[in-house]
């Protein structure tokens, strides 16, 4: 085993990040709050809405994590105990989690196979089945751009605005994605980015909520900041958190905003050199933008098997790879078969059980070559019948 690990996506720092801690350090900014906070808000939103007019109301506030801003936005659009939030099946746990921390009961809709997010006709098809079985409307609905693929974003808002429900994105896995030329995170009425140490950039570990306007961003940092009355002493009135993103963390991410379009660059390099290889192999279909209309950030590039086409099972070439030390794995296992969710409505098509079933990650990071990609896709090959 003489090759270096490839992981799926490793951190990667670009140099900055130390000059903006050693700042806060000097300064004693060591704290939640502080210039690196508001700076890297602002060069979010800058970088979010940029030569998008119809964004340009849109604010961020930096939180703790992804999930905790999934968690703010439910709060922010008051669902609580006995409500329905829509759900896509297919992504990670953290997209859903926050629903059951609410007391909120999630109703998960299934993906279409072209871009693998929720099935626009099956998001009308749920809202008016669960409003003729509960006699009232889902508060939301979160719609993920899983692996950085952009969703069916306007068929998704005009099911959502002609039933008058709010639309969260999950753009956790899609920061610098594109649709019809503007951001994820941007298109719906809030936005949820993580930077997480294995996201396209990180803070060690955070997330961002992008807001409607500045009204609710303010709400936003009210409920990530305990939730304090304008008082002398202590004055509570609502249920607060501790979500609010350290000006620590806040210096990592705005070191890492100066190296975000490179590894978008990067990323994108390698699903190019990935979707041309495959091209070649019968059986194996690389899973690329389908249609002009949207541009993936290819967080990490990802292979549907044919398994009559090519013999083998994507398990078969995740442990081939691994005695090679190449981290893949398998596609998100869909919210509807976890135990966890084992009570909750689905409306199901069948397209992500049969993705999770033949799909596979591959490599896709800042510190991936592209001779490491030719040299996995050549490993996959040898698996392969003729
Ligand atoms: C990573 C991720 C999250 C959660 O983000 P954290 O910052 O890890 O809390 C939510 N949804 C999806 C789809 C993710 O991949």
């Amino acid at each position: 085993m003489s090759h270096k690990k490839i992981h799926l996506c490793l951190a990667h720092m670009s140099g900055n990040e130390q000059r903006f801690i050693d700042e806060a350090f000097a300064d004693n900014w060591v704290v939640p709050l502080g210039p690196n906070v508001d700076a890297f808000e602002v060069e979010l939103k800058q970088y979010l809405t940029d030569g998008n007019a119809s964004a340009s109301s849109k604010e961020v506030a930096v939180v703790s994590a992804g999930t905790a801003a999934i968690h703010l936005a439910l709060v922010l659009l008051g669902v609580g105990k006995g409500d329905e939030v829509i759900c896509q099946s297919f992504t990670f746990a953290a997209s859903a989690n926050p629903i059951a921390y609410q007391g909120a009961t999630p109703v998960f809709v299934d993906s279409e196979d072209a871009s693998w997010n929720m099935s626009p006709d099956l998001l009308d098809e749920a809202i008016t089945d669960r409003v003729a079985k509960t006699g009232k409307k889902p508060k939301a609905i979160i719609v993920v751009h899983l692996y950085g693929m952009p969703a069916m974003m306007d068929e998704i808002l005009a099911v959502a605005a002609k039933w008058g429900i709010p639309v969260i994105e999950d753009a956790a896995e899609a920061l610098g994605s594109e649709y019809k030329g503007k951001k994820c995170a941007t298109l719906g009425d809030y936005g949820v980015l993580s930077f997480n140490g294995n996201k396209m950039i990180t803070t060690s570990g955070g997330g961002a909520l992008v807001c409607p306007d500045m009204e609710s961003k303010k709400r936003c940092v009210f409920y990530s900041t305990q939730a304090r009355e304008p008082f002398p002493y202590y004055q509570h009135e609502h249920i607060g958190f501790n979500y609010r993103m350290s000006n620590i963390c806040a210096a990592i991410g705005r070191g890492q905003m100066t190296i975000l379009e490179e590894h978008i660059a990067h990323h994108r390099a390698l699903a190019a050199l990935y979707s041309e290889l495959f091209a070649e192999i019968d059986g194996i279909t690389y899973h690329s933008d389908p249609t002009p209309d949207s541009k993936s950030n290819f967080w990490l590039s990802t292979i549907l098997i044919d398994p009559k086409k090519t013999g083998v099972a994507p398990e078969d070439l995740r442990q081939h790879l691994q005695t090679l030390n190449v981290e893949t794995r398998p596609l998100w296992k869909p919210m509807h078969l976890q135990p966890i969710f084992a009570d909750a409505p689905a409306y199901l098509n069948g397209v992500s059980e049969n993705l999770f079933s033949q799909g596979l990650c591959l490599p896709s990071g800042p510190w991936v070559t592209p001779e490491d990609v030719k040299m996995i896709v050549s490993e996959i090959k040898k698996c392969v019948k003729d």
